[in-house]
């Protein structure tokens, strides 16, 4: 910031007279103007100041029954002079080391522009101070929005999947935690699905990493179009996904879960080691138990499903009840009968 120049705080009404002036003018001038000092000038430049103190000076020497002697004569000539583009830092030292508490202001041709006093600089200083603080205020709150948007953008970055450009597992647990909440609170249902590609090992082994990095990439954008805008896929792990839907039961999460099944076997990513010659998925469904412990419980029950999925052949997708109602049948199978 620039210092402030003392053309913004000198004053410019300063009463002036000629060398010449009468000292009676001179002090009457003074006193029905109630000033305090008068600056002589000689072709429009300061050549002296006479001030209410060398008027009491004065009137001492006169009582005393000396001469009273001319305005020349009372005035105090070397005038130091300060250029009016200075900065009231330089002319505050200037005024220190002088030990002098108005200070005369020049043009460059050295012709008289006005007086600077105490009283100016420190208003120069409190005005400086005060644009500083309001510099200082705007700086820390654009720096503040600046770190606000920062942190969002980490937090954005540190809840995505880099590879795959969709929900990472901190993302999914806070939307689990958010819709399970929901569920106890409204008694709304939900319901996830487990995505797991089939034979994913033996397709990175024939095609490579990179092709197998591009299929999920594939196979993530594909979920993606395919869900609702209300639900969402995760990257549960490796080649895992998981989708959340929330307002859904374990009926309508299959649904959308065949959808997903359908459009990844459309997509028709040549696949030689798997039986059917391209990549599919399987995938395991369930919907939240109001009983249930929390969404962990829900997400295992998804996962039976899954392995179920995957021993029926692949491709396929299972639901977490026909698991559950498929044991207790064969519970009641293994059960001894009573005499
Ligand atoms: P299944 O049908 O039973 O699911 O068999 P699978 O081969 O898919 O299952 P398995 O768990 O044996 O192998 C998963 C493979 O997924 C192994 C791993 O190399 C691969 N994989 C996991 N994450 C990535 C990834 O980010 N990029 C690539 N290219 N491969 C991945
Ligand atoms: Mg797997
Ligand atoms: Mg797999």
């Amino acid at each position: 910031m620039q210092p402030a120049s003392l053309r913004g705080f000198m004053t410019a009404d300063v009463a002036t007279v000629e060398r010449g002036t009468d000292l009676v003018e001179a002090a009457n001038l003074m006193r029905e103007r109630r000033l305090s000092c008068l600056l002589i000038i000689e072709n429009r430049v300061p050549v002296g100041i006479v001030t209410e103190r060398d008027f009491t000076a004065l009137s001492a020497t006169m009582l005393e029954g000396k001469p009273a002697g001319t305005l020349s004569d009372l005035m105090t000539a070397n005038l130091i002079t300060v250029k009016a583009d200075s900065d009231c830092h330089s002319a505050n030292v200037v005024m220190q080391k002088n030990r002098i508490r108005r200070l005369v202001v020049v043009e460059d041709d050295g012709s008289f522009c006005g007086l600077v006093t105490r009283a100016d600089i420190l208003r120069a200083h409190t005005s400086e101070i005060e644009q500083q603080k309001a510099n200082l205020e705007k700086r820390v709150a654009e720096r503040t929005a600046e770190l606000e948007e920062l942190n969002e953008v980490l937090t954005s970055i540190s809840m995505r999947d880099p590879l795959l450009d969709i929900g990472n597992r901190r993302a999914m647990d806070n939307t689990l935690a958010d819709v399970f909440e929901r569920t106890r609170r409204y008694k709304r249902p939900y319901a996830v699905a487990l995505v797991d590609v089939d034979h994913f090992k033996t397709y990175n082994d024939h095609y490579g990493h990179q092709a197998g990095d591009e299929a999920l990439i594939a196979i993530a954008s594909t979920i993606k179009k395919m869900i609702r805008r209300t639900d969402s896929v995760y990257r549960y792990g490796g080649e895992e996904f998981l989708i959340v839907l929330p307002e859904v039961g374990e009926e309508g999460g299959a649904i959308a879960a065949n959808h997903v099944r359908e459009s990844v076997e459309k997509l028709a990513l040549p696949h030689e080691k798997a039986d059917r010659g391209y990549v599919t998925v399987s995938i395991g469904v369930a919907e939240e138990r109001l009983d249930g412990p929390d969404q962990n419980e829900t997400i295992a029950r998804a996962d039976e499903a899954l392995y179920r999925a995957k021993h029926q052949g692949r491709n396929t997708v299972e639901r977490a009840s026909s698991v559950e109602r498929q044991r207790t049948a064969d519970e009641d199978i293994d059960k001894p009968k009573a005499a």
